[in-house]
């Protein structure tokens, strides 16, 4: 299987960039390695120091500058197939000077979101007439709905994290410590095809109440609860994320009782997701839940984030979001209960937006696993 899109899909990826700049009157959108250029042309370069910049006019042809020692790497990638013009430059070459030659004097100029702070300012002093933007508000129009091909890619991602969490039971047991249990976790998410580990959540007993707590040498007690959330990156630049909760041995009672509120407002936000309502309101189908149990304060974050070619992308499920859901939206379900001190539980699938209902990615039980 390739890893990146027909060429003929990424062209189009380019029209549609262009056309969006034209309509944004941007004179041209400025790209650097990370996942707009790997969105728009297949090209999965490594951001470094050396500037690699595509070049994107609202009138004309794309082209992309990169370091002579990157020009094969660059051919080799759909750029090629592309036919977009690589321009090169030498160890002693000034490339911001390259890429202000390719642009007309007082230009709107878009910039990748993910530039690096340090080639913002270069290409400013490069081209101090020019007005600089933001490229993500024209390039979330493209991305923030999944083609097809992009929703199979998310399900891939779905069902490869899906695996390691069936493993998971094997690995958790009282005596061992988080990062030992992770590492075994971790190993797993490549073994099942990521290429890459992107986080590796193992928070037992009190340490499940501190949401983004990762990994550490907390030996796992018998009666733990723990909160085991997970991903990586596909060979095609998806990402997975996936969150189950584990005890092991029987939870003390009052992590039951919130445990089935959790499972119930998890289940009534994913039933809710259907075309036309928005983020916030979908935020509001799981928090009311935990908040007519009681449990209100104790739900402390947004209820998901958007996520394809980057794990946190838009649309974010978040109270003051009113953007309304269309198909091919994707974004994680992941309400939480956190009592500090003591343990927490979260519950996390990855919910694609139908065109009538939301379709769940990750199929795992959502049930308590006891172990
Ligand atoms: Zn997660
Ligand atoms: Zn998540």
């Amino acid at each position: 299987m390739s890893n990146h899109p027909p060429a003929a899909d990424l062209a189009a990826r380019l029209e549609r960039a262009e056309l969006a700049a034209r309509a944004t009157e941007v004179d041209a959108l400025l790209i650097t390695p990370g996942p707009d250029l790997r969105y728009l042309v297949g090209y999965d370069a490594i951001p470094l120091e050396r500037l690699t910049c595509l070049v994107v006019p609202s009138h004309g042809d794309p082209r992309i500058v990169v370091p002579a020692l990157e020009k094969a790497a660059a051919l080799a990638s759909p750029i090629g197939e592309l036919g977009i013009d690589v321009l090169t430059w030498g160890e002693t070459d000034d490339p911001y000077a390259l890429v202000a030659s390719l642009l007309p004097e007082h230009s709107r100029v878009a910039l990748d979101n993910h530039m690096w702070a340090e080639k913002v300012l270069r290409l400013r002093s490069a081209m101090p007439s020019s007005e600089q933007l933001l490229a993500g508000t024209v390039l979330r129009e493209l991305r923030i709905r999944k083609s097809p091909d992009e929703v199979e890619a998310l399900r891939r991602a779905g069902a490869a994290i899906d695996r390691v969490h069936a493993q998971v039971p094997q690995w958790l047991r009282a005596g061992r410590t988080e990062r030992e249990v992770g590492k075994d976790i971790a190993d797993a998410i490549i073994a099942e095809g990521h290429v890459t580990v992107d986080f590796v959540i193992v928070g037992s007993g009190p340490n499940g109440a501190s949401p983004h707590h990762e990994l550490s040498d907390r030996v796992i007690e018998a009666g733990d609860p723990v909160v085991v959330d997970i991903g990586g990156t596909m060979p095609d630049g998806y990402c997975s994320d996936e969150t189950r909760m584990y005890s092991v041995g029987e939870p003390p009672a009052e992590f039951a009782e919130y445990y089935a509120v959790l499972l119930a407002a998890q289940e009534a936000a994913c039933a809710y997701v259907r075309p036309g309502v928005s983020c916030e309101s979908v935020d509001a189908a799981a928090r009311q839940v935990i908040a007519d149990a009681g449990y209100g304060d104790h739900f402390i974050h947004r209820t998901g984030h958007g996520i394809g070619l980057e794990t946190h992308e838009e649309p974010y499920i978040v109270s003051g979001n009113t953007e309304l859901l269309e198909p091919g939206m994707a974004f994680s379900i992941e309400p939480g209960i956190y009592l500090p001190g003591r343990h927490g539980a979260r519950i996390e699938d990855i919910v694609v937006c139908g065109e009538t209902a939301g379709e769940r990615v990750n199929l795992r039980p959502r049930e308590l696993v006891v172990l």
